[in-house]
């Protein structure tokens, strides 16, 4: 087996509110402060877990992923599932297939949005129609081995709110999105107060609390990550090693991984609005600082003769740094215009769901 249980606690300072000694304690603690939906199940009863999948375009992996995935959720013990999945406007046949799927099992859920709304978008109406005390978010392509999620429940049964599965290596994704990605983690968690757990990626288990949490974030544009990490609570790490997709090519190009790179920083910090003033107090010293160089010497030397090279280097490089500065206002601007809309992040055009008759 290819993935090593490694289990360790991120920033536990941050996550324990009455610091509880060992995580069954803690679990304890926040389950008797507040009653989840689970606890309201009673213990004899099995609990929900909801495994949420956005998929988009994927008509090419929907036999492959249920066959994977169905046999693996059914061997978990004491756990009862759903498997909600959010078609994100596919303009294949996936919608058709999903019905498909979901009228031969009651235990398979379809969410039609309106149209594509990306996967962030796609993500959080899942979350929002997750009816379970455990929710995965999961993604169509299984380049998230399944065999993972036993472990993550394994985690959870030990008293975890969170249970991120992280990525030991990353050999499957080109040598570029590695770098690039590397890159991502190192600047965003320099910059931002909220630190995202570099390799992990919105395969997680969470609990019932979490999820009420999340949706009590009032964004409209959300950019997951960030905000499973701001929400914090009792969090241990799996690691596991990422599959390549079974079928299907990727939805994120180079140019929608950048703007998703944007999204991350500018939601979770305001350091490149603030660096300007920085940027701008240090060139104008560096001004005055030459201008009284030039004065000193005129009345030394008298006029001395004119420099062209000198005065277009510092003007273009002063307009360069205005151009990035306003630029970035505008990232920040663009960002505030969206949120004042307070659009919805989804809309459903349906939901479907054939009736239960097992117990019949
Ligand atoms: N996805 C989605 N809406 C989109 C793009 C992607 O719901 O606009 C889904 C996609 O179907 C898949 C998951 O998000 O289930 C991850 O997408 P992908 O595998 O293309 O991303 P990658 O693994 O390359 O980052
Ligand atoms: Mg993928």
């Amino acid at each position: 087996m290819n993935y090593v249980g490694h289990p360790h606690l991120l920033a536990p300072e941050t996550l324990l509110r009455e610091a509880p000694t060992s995580p069954a304690e803690g679990r304890e603690t926040i389950a008797r402060s507040t009653p989840s939906l689970a606890e309201a199940a009673g213990d004899d009863e099995p609990r929900l877990l909801s495994l949420v999948v956005p998929f988009f375009n994927e008509e090419e992996m929907i036999g492959a992923f249920f066959s994977a995935v169905t046999p693996v959720l059914e061997a978990i013990d004491g756990v009862r599932f759903e498997i909600v999945c959010v078609n994100d406007g596919s303009r294949d046949d996936t919608l058709r297939m999903l019905m498909g799927m979901s009228n031969e099992d009651s235990r398979i859920r379809v969410i039609d949005l309106t149209r594509n709304f990306g996967k962030e978008a796609a993500l959080s109406a899942g979350l929002d129609e997750a009816r379970g005390a455990i929710v995965i978010p999961f993604d169509a392509d299984l380049q998230d081995p399944p065999r993972i999620i036993p472990l993550l429940v394994e985690k959870w049964r030990e008293g975890y709110d969170v249970v991120v599965a992280k990525r030991v290596n990353r050999l499957t994704d080109s040598f570029l999105k590695r770098e690039s990605a590397a890159i991502f983690y190192r600047i965003h968690n320099a910059m931002c107060e909220t630190k995202i757990p570099e390799n992990v990626g919105d395969f997680r288990l969470i609990t019932r609390e979490v999820v009420d949490a999340l949706k009590r974030l009032p964004e409209t544009r959300r950019f997951m990550k960030g905000l499973f990490a701001w929400v914090g609570y009792r969090t241990a790490v799996v690691d596991y090693v990422r599959e390549p997709r079974v079928a299907g090519r990727s939805k994120f190009s180079g140019w929608k991984l950048w703007n998703f790179a944007l999204e991350g920083f500018t939601s979770f910090s305001t350091l490149p609005l603030r660096v300007w003033t920085y940027v701008g107090s240090f060139v104008a010293l560096g001004a005055i600082l030459y201008a009284s160089f030039l004065i000193v010497r005129t009345l030394i030397q008298g006029v001395a003769v004119p420099g062209y090279a000198s005065l277009i280097s510092a003007v273009l490089l002063l307009g360069g740094v205005q151009l990035i500065g306003i630029g970035v206002l505008g990232e920040y601007i663009g960002r505030i215009y969206y949120e004042s809309k307070n659009r919805p992040v989804y809309l459903i055009r349906s939901r479907y769901q054939s009736a239960d008759t097992s117990d019949a």
